[in-house]
């Protein structure tokens, strides 16, 4: 059940045949997305405009969760089929089209859906709009994808959104990890940096009148000023409002968190790899990373934050690198500890999940974490992880990273082969005693 190819430097996924031809993974050079907002018919339209490269002949691959109204390929309308990847890991949309390797433009039209897994995050009020960007990371298609048409986590695209509310409306607004600029009161354009991937971007249009925030202008110790945002709705999902003291409780508290967790991070990883941080605040524990940006409960702000060096930092390249984002995350977060052994019955295919798995395994959490305490443990006589992790965030801030890379910089760091380690740990395989 494991596909481990040590040596692919591509971060592609393979090609694979269908019943009407090769679907191949493509590069995405850029996305441009036309989003209406039609306040009337309450009805979210969606233009994507993408510059594709297809790297070998046969049927580009891209996704959606909405099923397209419409598909061109170089303004020729073309068929599209919603496929099964060969290990039933997920689904992937095909352009029905045979074509020469090569650059094409691919545009799709599709309504924004309103629900999938259980999140509905559209919501028409009277003149207004709400509509955040939420996504799972352990969940399958659960990035870009639910909103707008996507690669898969593998690719770094630029990215704009061309935000246009039709209709009568009330003053609206756009939190995000990318740079915001306003047209008029009901067009927006929001630009994304050229690293970012299907996970990494934070969208949250929302009613001006319905929002409290709360800012502080942290100073990195590289001496550059990170404004950290901190902004909670009136009301709680069910309707509830929220009383301006408890909010203003709430966001007081995350932001504390914020700075003392940011203060702790430079002194140990270095310089904040991002220009701010964003944190959406509720009232779950839980709450879901993203490149210098959160949607987080008071509790979770300090898990958050730290994957905005470990995951959000450099990128995870596929769901078979995810894991080394909680497993990192969790260490940092619970107290940077060590163990001296770590149980053969703990090792699981962290990493090693079928290879169009999109999703982190979850045994990442605890079991990654601790092969992090006992990898700490293992490498003190050289300094433990620290050192390293301040090193690898500076020489992949924001590049995407797989574990087979993750793997080589650790051996190379510390002049070690640390393979049979992982090998058994989080590809479950040769079994070692550690
Ligand atoms: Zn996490």
């Amino acid at each position: 059940m494991t596909t481990l190819s040590w040596a692919d430097n591509s971060y592609r996924p393979p090609s694979f045949q269908t019943d009407s031809g090769k679907a191949v993974f493509v590069d995405f050079k850029n996305a441009t997305y036309d989003i209406e907002y039609d306040l009337e018919k309450k009805q979210v339209r969606v233009i994507a405009d993408i510059q594709l490269d297809l790297p070998e002949d046969g049927m580009p691959i891209f996704d959606s969760i909405a099923n397209p109204t419409k598909v061109t390929i170089n303004g020729n309308r073309v068929r599209q089929k919603l496929v099964e990847t060969p290990g039933k890991e997920t689904q992937v949309r095909v352009v029905q089209s045979q074509l020469p390797a090569g650059s094409y433009r691919l545009q799709v039209e599709l309504p924004m859906d309103q629900e999938y897994l259980g999140i509905n995050n559209i919501k028409f009020g009277k003149r207004t709009v709400n509509n955040k960007f939420s996504m799972s990371d352990s969940e399958d298609r659960g990035y870009l994808e639910l909103y707008l048409p996507s690669n898969l986590e593998y690719d770094q695209v630029p990215m704009t959104l061309n935000i246009q509310l039709k209709g009568k409306s009330e003053p609206h607004q756009i939190y995000s990890n990318g740079q915001v600029g306003k047209v008029n009161s009901k067009k927006f354009s929001v630009s994304f940096p050229d690293s970012y991937t299907s996970s990494s971007l934070f969208f949250h249009l929302v009613d001006s009148n319905q929002v409290r925030e709360l800012t502080f202008e942290y100073r990195s110790k590289n001496g550059r000023k990170i404004p950290i945002i901190a902004y909670q709705e009136k009301s709680w999902p069910n309707g509830d409002v929220i009383d301006s003291e408890t909010s203003a409780r709430m966001l007081k508290e995350a932001m504390q968190i914020a700075i003392a967790t940011m203060e702790e991070l430079e002194k140990n990883f270095g310089a904040y790899p991002h220009n701010s941080f964003l944190m959406k605040v509720e009232g779950e524990d839980s709450g879901m990373e993203h490149c210098g940006a959160a949607i987080t409960g008071v509790k979770a702000v300090r898990h958050e934050l730290i994957h905005s060096y470990f995951g959000r930092g450099y990128l995870p390249a596929n769901g078979n690198a995810g894991w080394i984002d909680e497993a990192l995350t969790n260490w940092a977060e619970n107290g940077y500890k060590s163990r001296d052994s770590f149980k053969d019955e703990d090792a699981r295919v962290l990493a090693a999940q079928p290879i169009y798995t999109r999703h982190h395994h979850e045994g990442g959490y605890s079991q990654g974490e601790a092969f992090v305490e006992y990898l700490h443990g293992k490498l003190s006589g050289k300094g433990g992880l620290v050192p390293f992790l301040r090193h690898l965030v500076g020489t992949k801030k924001l590049k995407t990273l797989t574990t087979e890379e993750f793997i080589e910089e650790m051996n190379s760091y510390y002049g070690e082969d640390l393979t049979p380690e992982f090998r058994r740990v989080v590809y479950a395989q040769d079994p070692i005693s550690l």
